[in-house]
């Protein structure tokens, strides 16, 4: 097979190698039920090429045992993380991406795929409100959507240089924050913790009185990070009391909604989002609920100029544009990138509103019921208005939380139901994200009963 296709003829045999590989991702897709969510064991392909190219059948072969050692977003008991299936349009929207080859750097290089992205984030930014200004850009993924975030807001309070700049997110706020901190030369302390009060959402109170006695110190507050969705238990901070908090300190509001800000794309979801119009930005994910094939995160800002105020650095290779638009190099920290947006574009105009907020209401549903099935009198239950919810034993010190949850999720696994096990306050706890579109109530009333023996 020649490796490149003919720009002249069709190419028969990259045709019949599209058909088989796609003939292969199905048979995997639809083997997933009677496998587990991630194998017993794993055999590799050799890594470095042979002498001779393989044959597309050898190919085949290797890609194969690849697959057969992944992990299986479909099964039905793959609760885990925040990693549904994806969804069918979005693995076709993947696959032409990658036939397209197109670089978001330069419009040049992407151009029709340019002006998708800024209409799309466009109309997300509609969606949650960000009014007239508003606009944004892909990133790979919800940790550099932060980031960015951050590293603009900074910029926009002047604090680019200065070592007494401080931003501050709850205890429950996403790990990407402080590696956002060390990314951005920032020491440990700049990231100010504030405390979460029983529902796991950022107490307001102690936000205020933390940023005075601060103040009086001497440093200077360049973000406040509200999280919609936080990854433990789904919960949501006070976007309201926060953004009336950024407004009158004149503080950038970032709203971390890597999961729940997917919220606002459906009318009923939407109101666990009040406020969230008020953010100077906002991080959301739709690979973690909506299925959009990984990765696919967008920054989402209430004035678009931040992004090139903040990154553009000129572009002299490519053609200047006219008018008031960036190429995509300019409006974020990567240069070189796929058009992540057409997956979620096919992916969205696939599903329909109505589809999406079928996902969305029933990722709910899910929980309610699962919530309602696990024996309250045992087990500690902690959630939030959405699709995650974590447990564990009531009256469990530290190390005997760390042993039940251990053993309940290797036994677990070998019933196929595979949750996390994350830590939270001193405890830990068995987590389960109800995303799963292939998860049944039948299948969460089985969990809930292997949960509910899982002690005495
Ligand atoms: C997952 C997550 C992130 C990071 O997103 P990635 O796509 O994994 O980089 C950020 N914030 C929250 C609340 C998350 O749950």
């Amino acid at each position: 097979m020649e490796p490149f296709a003919s720009p002249h003829n069709l190419d028969t045999q990259l045709h019949s190698l599209l058909g088989e590989a796609s003939r292969n991702l199905c048979d995997w897709l639809a083997d997933s039920g009677s496998q587990g969510p991630i194998p017993d064991s794993f055999d590799l392909p050799k890594v470095a090429p042979e002498k001779e190219g393989l044959s597309n059948r050898a190919l085949l072969n290797e890609l194969r045992l690849l697959m057969n050692g992944a992990y299986r977003p479909s099964h039905p008991g793959a609760l885990a993380h925040l990693d549904p299936p994806p969804l069918s349009a979005s693995i076709v929207g993947e696959l032409i991406c990658a036939g397209l080859n197109n670089n978001l750097l330069a419009e040049e290089l992407s151009p029709c795929l340019s002006s998708l992205e800024r209409n799309l984030c466009k109309w997300f930014c509609e969606k949650l409100g960000l009014g007239h200004l508003s606009g944004g850009v892909a990133a790979s993924g919800g940790s550099l959507s932060n980031l960015m975030a951050l590293v603009m807001a900074r910029n926009i309070a002047g604090l680019e240089t200065d070592p007494s700049a401080v931003f501050f997110a709850s205890d429950d706020s996403h790990v990407s924050l402080s590696k956002a901190a060390k990314v951005m030369g920032l020491k440990k302390e700049s990231l100010k913790k504030i405390p979460t009060d029983e529902k796991g959402e950022l107490n307001v109170s102690s936000l205020s009185s933390i940023f005075e006695k601060l103040k009086s110190e001497g440093k200077k507050c360049f973000a406040v990070v509200a999280t919609a969705g936080t990854t433990v238990r789904g919960s949501i901070d006070p976007l309201v009391d926060i953004a009336q908090f950024c407004q009158k300190e004149n503080i950038w509001l970032h709203v971390d909604g890597a999961i729940g800000a997917i919220y606002g794309l459906s009318r009923i979801t939407s109101e666990l989002l009040e406020g969230i119009g008020s953010a100077n930005s906002i991080t959301v994910n739709p690979q973690k609920l909506l299925g959009i094939a990984k990765t696919s995160s967008l920054l989402l800002v209430a004035n678009k100029n931040y992004l090139s105020s903040t990154f553009s650095t000129g572009l002299p290779y490519a053609e200047p544009l006219t008018g008031n638009d960036f190429h995509g190099g300019e409006l974020g920290i990567q240069g070189t990138r796929s058009a992540e947006s057409l997956k979620l574009w096919i992916g969205l105009r696939q599903l329909g509103e109505v589809g999406i907020e079928k996902i969305l209401l029933e990722s709910i549903k899910r929980r309610c019921y699962l919530e309602s099935m696990i024996d309250s009198s045992k087990f500690k239950i902690i959630t939030g208005p959405l699709h995650l919810l974590a447990f564990t034993p009531n009256n469990y010190n530290s190390s005997q939380s760390f042993d039940w949850s251990k053993k309940t999720r290797n036994s677990l696994l070998t019933s196929k139901f595979m949750l996390s096990r994350p830590i939270y306050g001193d405890r830990y706890y068995l987590k389960a994200v109800l995303g799963n579109p292939n998860t049944t109530f039948d299948d969460l009333k089985i969990l809930a009963s292997l949960i509910n023996e899982s002690i005495n």
